[in-house]
């Protein structure tokens, strides 16, 4: 059986270097806002970019310590995505912000600048767009609608750590970038950890003291805050991982290459192949009319695949209130989408038979 993803095999050649960095952690009695954690934070911008890099507990609070430190008023509008995953949209509805649901380009999945201008209004404040799946938005129209409508970007990152557009890296095209290193992501931690990269001074002072109860100074309080720090442990098994996510990417962008060229069936709907070396694959994700039924023929062929998402946010019990929107495309989406095997412990080997599986499917 070939596993969509199997994080054990997938940490497998760092086990020692992993080992090593824990027990150096270990050793050093410090575990909180250390050395560690300020060398990450230096190479991870350095690796975007960006001036800054701010290391916080998760993905997830990345993007709500970047939309405090917006200090937007209470009903204020944000536009997003609306087939991202539910992290993208939480923060705005917890901070008393409200989620305007743009519908994605169909063949990207990402946002499309066209569909952005009828949204706004007098209360919008700013645009979250989502690198979904690895490919950076096509950001040259969107940048040019914030600075024509005064609204601040957003990038939520997640899912695209290496990703570029037009020879810029993802987390340089908005204010401030938010990046999850969940397990599964293309620069993965073992454990929770995020981090927030911008160029911006004052947005990155502001995030600095939020993410440590608004303190900068031990006991000394400046701002209302929250804890949502990037442990030492965590900040030091990244910096083995970090070298090598070029490579890593590399490898993605090479097995998504192959899919692109050799999957060929009638019934299944591939995604653009117009920037390979630029997206970094987090997800490879195909379209089927009949998705259960696809799904269920390669599971019993022994390869597992995924669906990123099942439910649309707007259609989650979370999210009620929103239930009644009309989002056809996002609809049609999550009704079709399957995510194969595609990470950097999968081999040719194993690609050539996912390849020939689909091939033959019925
Ligand atoms: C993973 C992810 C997040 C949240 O990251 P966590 O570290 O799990 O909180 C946010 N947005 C997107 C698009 C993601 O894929």
């Amino acid at each position: 059986m070939i596993s969509h993803l199997d994080l054990r095999q997938v940490n497998e050649p760092y086990l020692t270097a992993l080992q090593e960095a824990t027990a150096r952690v270990l050793a050093s009695g410090w575990y909180v806002l250390g050395r560690e954690l300020e060398a990450f934070e230096n190479q991870f911008a350095a690796y975007c970019g960006t001036k800054y890099g701010i290391g916080v507990g998760n993905g997830l609070d990345a993007i709500n310590l970047i939309l405090r430190a917006f200090a937007f008023p209470a009903g204020s509008e944000v536009i997003i995505p609306a087939n991202t995953y539910i992290a993208t949209i939480l923060p705005i509805t917890d901070l008393g912000l409200v989620p305007v649901w743009a519908e994605p380009d169909p063949r990207t999945y990402t946002l499309d600048a066209e569909k952005l201008e009828p949204l706004i209004t007098e209360k919008t404040r700013a645009i979250a767009v989502v690198h979904l799946y690895g490919r950076c938005c096509d950001m040259a129209p969107i940048r040019a609608l914030a600075e024509q409508y005064n609204l601040r970007l957003l990038e939520d990152a997640a899912q695209a750590h290496g990703a570029a557009y037009g020879g810029r890296k993802a987390g340089n095209w908005s204010d401030a970038a938010a990046f999850s290193f969940y397990p599964t992501k293309n620069l993965g931690a073992l454990g929770d950890a995020g981090a927030v990269v911008t160029n911006d001074d004052a947005l990155a002072q502001r995030i600095r003291l939020l993410r440590n109860y608004g303190s900068e100074q031990k006991y000394i309080h400046q701002i209302p805050g929250v804890n949502s720090r990037l442990d030492e442990v965590q900040a030091a098994m990244l910096m083995v991982k970090l070298p090598h996510l070029d490579a890593d990417n590399r490898r993605r962008q090479d097995l998504a290459a192959r899919y692109l060229r050799e999957i060929r069936h009638p019934a299944v709907i591939l995604p653009p192949a117009d920037r390979i070396y630029d997206d970094v694959w987090h997800q490879f994700v195909v379209r089927h009319p009949n998705r259960e039924a696809f799904m269920a023929y390669l599971a019993q062929q022994g390869v597992g695949t995924a669906i990123h998402y099942p439910v649309a946010p707007h259609r989650q019990d979370a999210y009620t209130d929103y239930r009644r929107l009309c989002l056809p495309v996002t609809e049609q989406l999550h009704r079709e989408v399957l995510s194969l095997p595609l990470n950097t412990a999968l081999t040719d080997a194993e690609a050539d038979y996912i390849i020939q599986t689909i091939n033959q499917a019925p």
